[in-house]
C-alpha cells in the first residue's frame, strides 16, 4: 500500500521520524512560498587583502521569513538539497548577484568588487547550468571575471571528466572558479592541477585552532605553498582573531574573510562597510 500511495503516505517506524518528515514537507512548502514572495535575500561578507582593502564579497543566502525573521542556510539548504529546490534557490541567488554586479559596475570603486557565489553540486550538475550562467551575465551585462563561483570538492565524487569539462566551459566564458572548504573533502593533488581554478579557500576548520594546533599550522602552510606554486590565490575563511590574521600573513595568505573583519551583512550595511575600504 505504502509503495503505491506516494511519499505522504509512507509509514514510518516511529513518531520522531514522522515528525521530521512532516517538518521537512512543511519547510519545503514554505520555501516555495518564500521563492514566490521574494523572501530570499543576499547577504555579503567582505573579503579583504593583507592591506585591508576590500577585494570581493561572498554572497550568502538568507531567508527573511515574515514571522520567524532571518533564517540562516543551515536551516533550509539541507531540505532544499533533498527536494531539488536548491536549483531554484541557486537560480534566484545568481540572478540577484548579477543584478548587483550590474549596479556596482556603475559606481566608482564598487566597479572593481567581485562577488563570490556558492554553487551546490546538484545545481552545478544540472544540464542547463552553464547556459543559465551565460544567460544571466548577458542579461545584466556582467563582466564575467567579476563573478566567482565557489565549488566544493564533493563535486569530484561525480564523473570527474564531466565536471572538468563543465568547469572549462565556465572558464572559457571568463568566470572565475574558487574551490571552497578546501581540505575537508576529497582532495587529490594530481586532480587539483587538472582543474581550471583561480582560487583556493582554506576551510574554517583549519583556521579555528591554527594558533595552538601544529597540525593545522602545517596543513595551512602547505596549502598556501601548493596554491602559490599553482598560481592560485588563497583565501582564509573564518578568521576571527588578529593573531590568526598575523600568522596567516606570515604564511603568505592573500585574502581574508571572517568575523574579525565582518559578519555577512545585508546590502546597505555591506555597502557602507565597503565604501571605507575601497
Ligand atoms: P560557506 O560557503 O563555507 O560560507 C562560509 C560560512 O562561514 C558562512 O555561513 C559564514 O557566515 C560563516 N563564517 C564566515 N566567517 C566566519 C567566522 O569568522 N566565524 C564563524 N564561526 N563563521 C564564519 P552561512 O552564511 O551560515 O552559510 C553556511 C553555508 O551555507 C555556506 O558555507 C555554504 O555552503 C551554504 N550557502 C550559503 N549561501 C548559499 C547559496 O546561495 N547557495 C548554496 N548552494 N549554498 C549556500
Ligand atoms: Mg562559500
Ligand atoms: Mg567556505
Ligand atoms: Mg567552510
Amino acid at each position: 500500500e505504502a509503495k503505491n500511495s506516494g511519499r505522504n503516505c509512507i509509514r514510518f517506524y516511529n513518531r520522531k521520524m514522522q515528525q521530521n518528515v512532516d517538518k521537512q514537507i512543511e519547510t519545503e512548502h514554505q520555501l516555495n512560498e518564500a521563492f514566490s514572495r521574494n523572501e530570499i535575500e543576499v547577504h555579503y561578507q567582505p573579503q579583504l587583502s593583507m592591506q585591508g582593502k576590500i577585494k570581493a564579497a561572498e554572497a550568502l543566502c538568507r531567508w527573511n521569513h515574515p514571522v520567524k525573521g532571518l533564517i540562516t542556510p543551515d536551516q533550509f539548504i539541507p531540505v532544499a538539497e533533498m527536494s531539488g529546490q536548491i536549483i531554484k534557490l541557486g537560480d534566484i541567488m545568481l540572478e540577484k548577484v548579477c543584478n548587483r554586479l550590474k549596479i556596482w559596475s556603475g559606481i566608482e570603486g564598487f566597479n572593481n568588487l567581485a562577488i563570490s557565489l556558492n554553487i551546490s553540486v546538484k545545481q552545478f550538475m544540472s544540464p542547463s547550468f552553464v547556459q543559465s550562467v551565460e544567460e544571466k551575465i548577458e542579461k545584466y551585462g556582467v563582466r564575467p571575471h567579476m563573478l566567482k563561483l565557489e565549488l566544493t570538492e564533493s563535486l569530484f565524487l561525480d564523473n570527474f571528466d564531466k565536471v572538468v569539462k563543465k568547469m572549462n566551459r565556465l572558464k572559457k566564458i571568463g568566470i572565475e572558479i574558487s574551490l571552497d572548504d578546501f581540505g575537508t573533502g576529497f582532495s587529490s593533488l594530481s586532480y587539483l592541477k587538472k582543474l581550471p581554478l583561480t582560487q583556493l579557500k582554506i576551510d574554517r576548520s583549519f583556521i579555528r585552532d591554527i594558533i595552538e594546533d601544529d597540525n593545522d599550522k602545517a596543513i595551512v602552510r602547505a596549502t598556501i605553498a601548493i596554491a602559490e606554486s599553482m598560481g592560485l590565490e588563497t583565501v582564509a575563511e573564518g578568521v576571527e582573531t588578529a593573531e590568526q590574521k598575523e600568522l596567516l600573513e606570515d604564511m603568505g595568505c592573500k585574502i581574508y574573510q571572517g568575523y574579525l573583519f565582518s559578519k555577512p551583512l545585508p546590502l546597505e550595511e555591506f555597502e557602507a562597510y565597503a565604501a571605507d575600504k575601497l
